[in-house]
């Protein structure tokens, strides 16, 4: 009965604010996943999350243009509308926010958004402007949807830190960490693997493999760092690749680690012009 109950509740789609406030009105415990579309299994285990925990789940699809640093990257970035609500109806997901970019950015920031020093690493060293980009528009979302959690992948670490950092300083809601979701061959899923060819792909699996057994056989020294570094210059010879970063660095505080406890390797590198991150 109940399983035949929950079949007829309709999933809402809704476009703009005043879409929100009527649909919200009386929701509390609202969890909200905010997400760029072209929706994967990363993607769903993350709403299957929230709706564990939240008594109703919003889902936001919105490729926010302020966080890309590259106008290119913008226009290729994967859309899915069609493909995403069936998804998303599957799996009964109460509300869709699918907002234009005027619902968003309908009004100009006093103060702008800047990470502090100690921040400015990793992605952000590389992307300038990006997480100042997902900061302003998680900030904006989280104004409007007024959720009592936000469910955020693992996958991406550093954009989790920073608006976990940024959002529960602010507002009285919780960002909640969910585990990276990989497919069976240990990549993590990732919307730009649908621009992969099947030989990327294949290589980024290798890549990545080859990691997670390195980090799994790695012996505590004292010059750690040096010692990712030759193991960053010895992956760049063995896939011919250009790896834009690779890091030991604690996950409670994103430091340059010499410990192997609470620590993970961050890389970025690119597969032809596709730029991939991940964290082991
Ligand atoms: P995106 O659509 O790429 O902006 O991602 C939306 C959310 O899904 C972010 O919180 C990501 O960290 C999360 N996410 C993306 N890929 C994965 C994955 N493979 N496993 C877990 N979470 C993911």
């Amino acid at each position: 009965m109940f399983y035949l109950l929950k079949c007829f509740i309709q999933m809402k789609i809704l476009l703009n604010n005043n879409d929100l406030n009527e649909a919200l009105n009386k929701a509390s415990n609202l969890g909200f996943i905010p997400t760029m579309g072209s929706l994967h299994k990363g993607h769903i285990s993350l709403i299957k999350k929230s709706q564990k925990k939240c008594k109703k789940t919003l889902v936001s699809i919105f490729i926010n243009p302020s966080q890309f640093n590259n106008k290119k990257d913008f226009d290729t970035y994967p859309r899915n509308n069609k493909k995403d609500l069936k998804i998303l109806k599957k799996l009964k997901v109460n509300f869709v926010y699918i907002p234009s970019i005027k619902q968003i950015y309908n009004f100009k920031r006093t103060s702008k958004i800047k990470l502090n020093k100690n921040d400015k690493i990793l992605c952000a060293k590389y992307r300038k402007g990006h997480f100042e980009g997902v900061i302003d528009v998680m900030d904006r979302l989280t104004n409007q949807i007024k959720p009592k959690n936000i469910f955020m992948g693992e996958k991406d670490f550093q954009q989790l830190y920073l608006v976990k950092k940024y959002i529960e300083k602010k507002y009285p809601t919780k960002v909640i960490a969910c585990k990276t979701v990989r497919n069976l061959n240990k990549l993590a899923l990732s919307s730009r693997n649908f621009l992969l060819s099947k030989k990327e792909l294949y290589k980024a699996e290798k890549l990545i493999q080859n990691l997670m057994n390195y980090k799994k056989n790695i012996r505590e020294k004292k010059n750690m760092q040096k010692i990712i570094f030759d193991k960053k210059r010895e992956l760049k010879i063995l896939f011919n690749i250009n790896i834009e970063y690779m890091e030991l660095r604690n996950i409670l505080n994103l430091k340059k680690s010499n410990k192997i406890k609470n620590s993970k390797i961050f890389i970025a590198y690119y597969l032809n012009n596709i730029r991939l991150i991940d964290n082991i």
